[in-house]
């Protein structure tokens, strides 16, 4: 996975292994909540995470934090790993927040008796009320200064599952007059009777993210443990816990830096939830989607993305990249690993009236050799089948020629990439007066796509023989969200959705050659851009990125 460019956190880590600190050991986490799919923005999280222990010699594990069993399931554990090796990693150890319930707890026990923990009585509209706010003093829970072994006591009848939700809390007792709101008595456990993905119905209290992050992490053994500035102010807390458990070791220490974001789409697991829900994409893999298996499916490969998350950088200001961005590195990839192959997605007949037939009276076949990769010269050629009855994108002619359209028109030469100069001579109409054929005699002196006596053309077209061409369903994508921040409006991402932002084409004709394409091999279509063959579904084509920037706009002409 490469070496990371010097950031602020591989300074920070760089520092610490000088200083000897946790014996000069490097060790980080991947903390998910197993309550939806993993997005790009998560992408950014595992680079950092997993790249920053492989930078340093380290490891990284994967912790699933599953400490709200109201909304986890095991299903999304699977998914999550899966895509994590996807993108190219390798969890150390694949761990849960749950695992370590009984230590928590153990430790939550410590705290009481120690006078730092009590059990508050009050409804969760008076703690929330009694907290206050900033600028505004806390008030101090009746139940505050409750003897200790009062609190020890109706804390292990909590956990033997003796009260009902909500009748009360564990609350560390820190200082309810603190200007950080998170030090003011936070909770440290919550009643919840109800069933936990993995550990059933053992428990009937559940610890709350701040009591579990960091103490798992100090189990764990984690040096560094990394998170999006959301948890900044959380840090004194997490340091807090720490202090109080007498560890033997140095505890972990928590580093924030700044979530990803993009133009055009959402990185909020809610709100793409609610994509899927409301059917406005077909599932949390649908090409549209930022999720991991939705760019996966769309054709972004895996390096591109790792690449882009560690060039992008890592900083500790929110700012919204620009899609377009990630896009080139999708583009920069596939340009040096994709093989070249021709597709008509608006097929036009092109036939050719001066092409020879054979002694039976069938039209000749000619075979030319292709590179498969220009930019690859290893991936070799193949052999591309051409007749006197070809397809050609509808685009690439017209029966009046604007001003500045060099394509195929009556009485103009254009050329067949790689195979003949061709001159459009007649069309065949339909009843509605639409083109549906052109007629065109080619040059055979011109055979490779150049003519001896040094004739130039103005335009190249890819075309496929119509004998051999391959059926296709090509999908062609536009952005999800028309607005650049969706959601700044109106506060609601989903007023920004774009109505048009797909386009299935069915009816495509191919080169034979893709008829061979291998489940989420992308390809680029000659002129048209990169396509990734469906993952499941034979000769579905999704188009990945446009072969330059402008693309979109090309499109909508
Ligand atoms: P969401 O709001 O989408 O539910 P989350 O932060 O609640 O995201 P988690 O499953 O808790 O999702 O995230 C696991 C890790 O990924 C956390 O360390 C979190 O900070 C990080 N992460 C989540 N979203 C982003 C993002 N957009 N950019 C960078 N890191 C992220
Ligand atoms: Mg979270
Ligand atoms: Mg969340």
């Amino acid at each position: 996975a490469g070496t990371a460019p010097s950031n602020f956190i591989s300074d920070i880590v760089r520092n610490d292994v000088a200083k000897g600190l946790h014996g000069g050991r490097v060790q980080t986490r991947f903390p998910p909540e197993p309550n939806g799919f993993l997005h790009i923005g998560h992408a950014k999280a595992i680079v950092v995470d997993f790249g920053t222990a492989l930078d340093f010699g380290g490891s990284c594990m994967l912790r699933l934090d599953d400490t709200n069993p109201e909304t986890e399931e095991t299903s999304f554990v699977d998914s999550i790993i899966e895509d994590i090796r996807w993108l190219g990693y390798e969890p150390a150890e694949v761990r849960h927040a749950s695992d370590y319930f009984e230590q928590l707890y153990a430790w939550a026990e410590l705290l009481v008796s120690k006078g730092l923990a009590y059990v508050d009585e009050q409804s969760p509209e008076a703690i929330s009320a009694g907290r206050g706010g900033y600028g505004k003093p806390g008030i101090e829970s009746p139940y505050r200064d409750r003897p200790i072994e009062e609190n020890l006591r109706i804390f292990r009848d909590m956990r033997a599952g003796q009260y009902s939700d909500g009748s009360r809390v564990l609350r560390a007792k820190i200082d309810m007059q603190h200007e950080n709101m998170q030090l003011r008595d936070p909770i440290m456990y919550r009643i919840r009777n109800i069933e936990h993905h993995r550990t059933g119905d053992e428990w009937s209290i559940y610890p709350t993210y701040d009591w579990a992050h960091g103490q798992s992490d100090a189990i764990e053994g984690v040096t560094h443990s990394i998170c999006t500035l959301e948890f900044e102010s959380h840090r004194p807390l997490y340091d807090w816990f720490l202090q109080q458990l007498d560890l033997d070791r140095t505890p972990p220490k928590q580093i924030e830096f700044a979530r990803l974001e993009f133009t055009h789409t959402v990185t909020s697991k809610r709100r793409l939830a609610k994509l899927v829900f409301d059917g406005v994409v077909d599932g949390w893999d649908d090409p549209r989607m930022p999720t991991i298996r939705g760019l996966r499916r769309r054709g972004y490969p895996a390096a591109a993305i790792r690449q882009f998350c560690r060039e992008v950088g890592t900083t500790r200001t929110n700012s919204r990249k620009s899609i377009e961005e990630l896009e080139s590195y999708v583009r920069r990839e596939l340009n040096a690993t994709a093989q070249r192959r021709m597709a008509v997605l608006h097929p036009l007949r092109l036939v050719l009236d001066n092409w020879p037939t054979d002694e039976d009276g069938r039209p000749v076949v000619e075979y030319f050799e292709v590179a498969n990769n220009p930019e690859r010269p290893e991936d070799g050629t193949r052999q591309v089948a051409f007749t006197g009855e070809l397809w050609i994108e509808a685009d690439d002619f017209r029966e009046v020629p604007p001003a500045k359209y060099f394509r195929l028109s009556p009485g103009r030469e254009v050329r067949l990439r790689g195979a003949y100069f061709v001159t459009a001579t007649d069309v065949v109409k339909d009843e509605s007066g639409n083109v549906v054929e052109v007629r065109a005699t080619y040059d055979p002196l011109s055979r490779g796509g150049n003519s001896p006596d040094g004739r130039k053309v103005k335009s190249t077209m890819h075309w496929v023989s119509a004998r051999h061409a391959v059926d296709a369903t090509v999908s062609l994508y536009d952005r999800l969200f028309t607005a650049e921040a969706p959601g700044e409006r109106t506060g609601e991402a989903l007023d920004d959705l774009n109505p048009n932002s797909r386009e299935v084409l069915t009816g495509c004709r191919l080169e034979a050659a893709l008829a061979d394409a291998e489940p989420g091999e992308v390809v680029q279509f000659e002129r048209l851009g990169y396509f990734a063959a469906d993952l499941e579904h034979p000769m579905t084509f999704h188009r990945t990125v446009g072969l330059r920037d402008e693309w979109a706009a090309v499109q909508k002409r």
